[in-house]
């Protein structure tokens, strides 16, 4: 039986989600799937809290929360990462087309859209 711990956490606000799946793929650990039209934490040990699917999210209804689950389980969330990557297909900056195997890529929000930028591009798009 697994024990549980007070930690950091996603919460999904199903009112405002729309179930668009953003939030999917910038899980590394799969924690998040769409099921009936709406994100939900599947499993809340592949969840570590991290975050990284709140700034894809264009209603705002992901947040961190913190309270009483599972622990992260480190191993098992290993174990998914490692299958996804026999398919996954690497994401790639909005503006130059630099996919994440030669420059990291950060979540960004441009005209509406919930995309990518690469860190070689960002410097410019910061200062114009
Ligand atoms: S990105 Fe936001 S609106 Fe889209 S599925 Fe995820 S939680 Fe729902």
């Amino acid at each position: 039986m697994s024990t549980t711990t007070t930690r950091q956490i996603v919460h999904i606000d199903e009112d405002l989600c729309t179930g668009c799946g953003l939030c999917v793929s910038p899980c590394a650990e799969g924690a998040i799937q769409i099921i009936d039209g709406k994100a939900k934490v599947i499993r809340e040990e592949l969840c570590d809290g991290a975050g990284f699917c709140l700034g894809v999210c264009p209603e705002g209804a992901l947040t961190i929360e913190e309270r009483e689950t599972v622990a992260f389980d480190e191993e098992a969330a290993e174990e998914i990462m490692a299958e996804k990557l026999k398919t996954y297909i690497p994401q790639v900056c909005f503006n130059c087309g630099t996919d994440e195997e030669n420059a990291p890529l950060l979540p960004v929000r441009t005209k509406g859209q919930s995309t990518w930028v690469c860190t070689r591009c960002l410097p410019a798009l910061i200062h114009g």
